[in-house]
């Protein structure tokens, strides 16, 4: 018989989980998203390193239109004043078929969606109740539908509501006291930046990140800033924060802004249900400062697949096992990336930034600290 997989939200975990299936198995399965649709509105860039492009490019990425997509050469390092530090070359790690690449949210979501919409993606659906029956799992929505599943793989994000039935231990996700600011920078930024290149500018409790988004010259603008609470209706005074530190900086901010509280993941728990996974977020939420949640999420989903596909014994430990290993070394470097990247005692920045010069320019330690990311 064949299994049935039922796929709890269809973000990019989700997504790409049931693209694998559909491309390279004969597996049922169904992705069951709570909204009514997917959101392709957001326009907000994401940027994919090497080791998620490789795992795409196996489901067809590398036939994208080439105009929605760009490949930074390059992440450009200045202090908040627009002066540059040091630079970091991208290529070193990119291969001809795999290369680091920035585009929009939505560019993927469609390319993800295309294959598995119609036959495979339902709208409204939140799970109701869970229940073993004959060794599956009956899921019972809240719409009064159901499905009998062998495989019940939790794929909705950092808060995931999938955990609350199957897990006793909570897993709250916590507020890092930091918040994402985004825009999309239409026309040229003014900034003294490379507009082809990835542009870190790190300040006194905050830091931009500014990168092309596709052919187009649009450029996507993030800027995290540190604050003890999330007031939505409190973002002019954090960008005046951001501008204090350089006048020129006000007009990036000009444009539509859209914010979010950062969330992490503090512990990583093991599914406590063999026949249940989690993926992408749900598993474990990042910080957003080594541009690595995406790319997990694709990562888990394409690590999750592999074994189910080989049907091996104890998927469980074998899945937790890599994942945790995995979730570990990203963790710690985007940890650590976000306490340097924001340092505000003007001593420690001069310090950081002597360290960050030397250390670019070794093979040894960059392959280290983004090279067992990015090379897989
Ligand atoms: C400011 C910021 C910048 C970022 N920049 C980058 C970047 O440059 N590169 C990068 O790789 N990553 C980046 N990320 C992270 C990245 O966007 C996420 O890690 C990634 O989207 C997680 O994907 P996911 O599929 O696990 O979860 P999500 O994208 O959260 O998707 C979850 C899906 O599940 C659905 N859902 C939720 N609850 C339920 C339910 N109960 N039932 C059914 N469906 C449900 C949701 O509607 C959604 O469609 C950034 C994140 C932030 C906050």
């Amino acid at each position: 018989m064949k299994k049935k997989i039922a796929i709890i939200g269809a973000g990019i975990a989700g997504l790409t989980l049931a693209n694998l299936i559909k491309k390279n198995s004969d597996y049922d399965f169904m992705l069951y998203e709570k909204q009514e649709s997917l959101s392709l509105d957001e326009g907000y860039g994401i940027q994919l390193s090497t080791n998620s492009i490789k795992i795409l490019n196996t489901i067809g990425f590398d036939k994208i239109d080439n105009n929605k997509i760009f490949h930074p050469i390059g992440v450009d390092f200045y202090n908040i004043q627009n002066k540059k530090i040091c630079e970091l070359d991208l290529t070193q790690f990119n291969t001809i078929e795999n290369k680091h690449t920035t585009l929009q949210r939505s560019t993927l979501i469609e390319f993800l969606k295309d294959n598995v919409y119609t036959q495979h993606l339902r709208f409204g659906k939140k799970i109701k109740e869970v229940s073993e029956l004959k060794g599956k799992v009956l899921i019972k929505f809240d719409d009064n539908t159901n499905d009998l599943v062998d495989i019940v793989v939790g794929a909705d994000g950092i808060f995931s509501n999938t955990r609350s039935f199957f897990e006793k231990k909570k897993n709250e996700p916590k507020f890092k006291k930091a918040i994402a600011l985004r825009t999309i920078l239409k026309t040229k930024s003014e900034l003294k930046i490379d507009e082809q290149r990835i542009s870190i500018m790190m300040g006194k409790n905050c830091h931009i990140v500014i990168y092309p988004l596709n052919q187009n010259k649009e450029l996507n603008l993030v800027c995290i800033i540190r604050d003890n609470k999330y007031d939505p209706d409190n973002i002019k005074s954090l960008v005046s924060r951001v501008v204090a530190q350089n006048s020129d900086l006000e007009k990036i901010f000009e444009g539509e802004l859209k914010s979010w509280p950062l969330y992490f993941t503090t512990k990583i728990h093991p599914s406590t249900n063999s026949k249940v996974f989690y993926i992408g977020d749900a598993f474990n939420g990042f910080l957003p400062t080594l541009a690595q949640g995406a790319g997990q999420s694709i990562e888990s989903a394409y690590e999750l697949f592999n074994l189910i596909k080989e049907d091996k014994e104890d998927i469980q430990k074998a899945y937790y096992q890599e994942r945790l290993r995995r979730a570990k070394i990203v963790r710690r470097r985007s940890n650590f990336n976000f306490f340097v990247f924001h340092f505000s005692s003007t001593i420690m920045q001069v310090i950081r930034n002597f360290f960050m010069k030397f250390l670019i320019k070794k093979k040894s330690f960059i392959g280290s600290y983004l090279g067992t990311v990015y090379k897989r």
